[in-house]
């Protein structure tokens, strides 16, 4: 659901800002070289942000084409009337789901002979020539082909009537990692086997386009990214190797969690708060309910972890994080009241509170924090 203005009726609310999106584009394009493609990664719904809405944003920064997980993702986005090339980075394996793929003009990635063959005889079907990318497993042990069959798997998709390999990948495994690791060593022997392959493949006269490089290569080393970078995080705003390296690149977050005050009460020392008593008032205390909770995404284990920003000033929350609201504590406040706005990720007068915040004290990632927030709440443009 995307709504173009805040409706006072809303209790709690994403904000998705396209400019951010497009800025953030137009920094990672001028990152890479002039001959380098940038696909932007708008899987997850553009990881929460709306894929729509991210996708145009990222094509107007310069991004050539688009990457989804699920079929369903590519369609939706032919049905939003986005016509530039979109890669499915999920397999898929039966003939419904590639025949689907097919009729609506999206690329699938292939991952072994039975996919290829598969592909082949539904194009031949429909009396089309498609083009594939092919997956390579260098390191991640997720989807691909091992590496060992995969000149193999590429001469015998050339000899398909149906099928065209536009494209051969590979996916980076710790790309974001400690460089203090084996993080380095991983992502240097993954670029090594990539190479290798694409040596023992050089003697094929059709044009390839290669790739290997996610957020993380692509920021940190020019000398993954190939043919093609393909790009989701950064995307967002967020820097994967900002832990590591303190480098934002300039990248601007593009959403925002907001939420109104339903109610707000004064309570003695000794009170126990939400479920559990987890937090007990030792002095007088001036509570104030959110209208937001785990079931909207707010992590019920950030419980009395993190802050939120009320007019440029942070409160902290309190007790258990309930399914649909949460509190927070506003004592010697006397100016904040019910109807106020909360931001609980975003930016708030001079302060931020950002998805790295929040992953930090959950030992999670600003990836699935990105994606954890809920339809429940709708999506708003500024
Ligand atoms: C999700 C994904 C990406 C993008 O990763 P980021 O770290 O968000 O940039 C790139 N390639 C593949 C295969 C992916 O699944």
């Amino acid at each position: 659901m995307l709504l173009t203005k805040i409706d006072p009726c809303h209790r709690a609310w994403v904000e998705v800002n396209p400019a951010a999106i497009e800025a953030n584009t137009k920094i990672i394009r001028n990152l890479i070289s002039k001959r380098c493609l940038l696909m932007a990664v708008v899987k997850a719904d553009g990881y929460g942000h709306g894929a729509a809405t991210v996708a145009n944003a990222a094509l107007r920064g310069g991004a050539q084409s688009l990457g989804v997980a699920t079929l369903q993702e590519g369609i939706s986005l032919r049905e939003s009337e986005i016509s530039c090339s979109i890669l499915v980075l999920g397999n898929l394996t039966n003939s419904e789901e590639l025949g689907a793929c097919i009729d609506w003009n999206l690329t699938p990635t292939i991952n072994s002979e039975k996919e290829s063959f598969l592909c082949n005889k539904l194009a031949h079907e429909r009396d089309k020539r498609i083009n594939v990318h092919v997956k390579v497993d260098t390191g991640m042990t997720r989807l691909g082909c091992g590496i060992k069959e995969a000149p193999h798997l590429i001469r015998l998709i050339d000899e398909l009537s149906n099928l065209s390999v536009e494209g051969i990948y590979s996916h980076l495994a710790m790309a974001d990692g400690d460089l203090k690791d084996q993080s380095a060593q991983i992502t240097a022997m993954q670029k090594q086997k990539f190479q290798n392959l694409l040596i023992n493949i050089s003697n094929r006269s059709e044009p390839i386009c290669t790739h290997i490089a996610n957020s993380a290569g692509t920021l940190r080393d020019t000398t993954l990214h190939f043919d093609m970078v393909r790009v989701g995080l950064a995307l967002y705003g967020y820097s994967p190797i900002y832990e590591e390296e303190g480098k934002t690149f300039g990248l601007q977050p593009a959403l925002s969690v907001k939420a109104r005050i339903t109610f707000i009460r004064d309570v003695p020392p000794g009170t126990g708060v939400s479920y559990g008593y987890k937090y007990v008032t030792d002095t007088p205390r001036r509570l104030a309910v959110v209208g937001i909770g785990y079931a909207d995404g707010v992590a019920r284990s950030l419980s009395d972890k993190i802050s939120v920003l009320i007019n440029g000033q942070f409160w902290p929350q309190v007790g258990a994080i309930t399914m649909d609201q949460l509190l927070i504590d506003i004592t010697n406040s006397s100016s904040i009241e019910v109807g106020d706005i909360v931001t609980l990720l975003g930016s708030d007068g001079k302060e931020a509170i950002t998805a790295n915040d929040w992953s930090k004290k959950i030992d999670s990632i600003p990836w699935e924090i990105l994606c954890s927030f809920k339809y429940r709440l709708p999506r708003v443009l500024i």
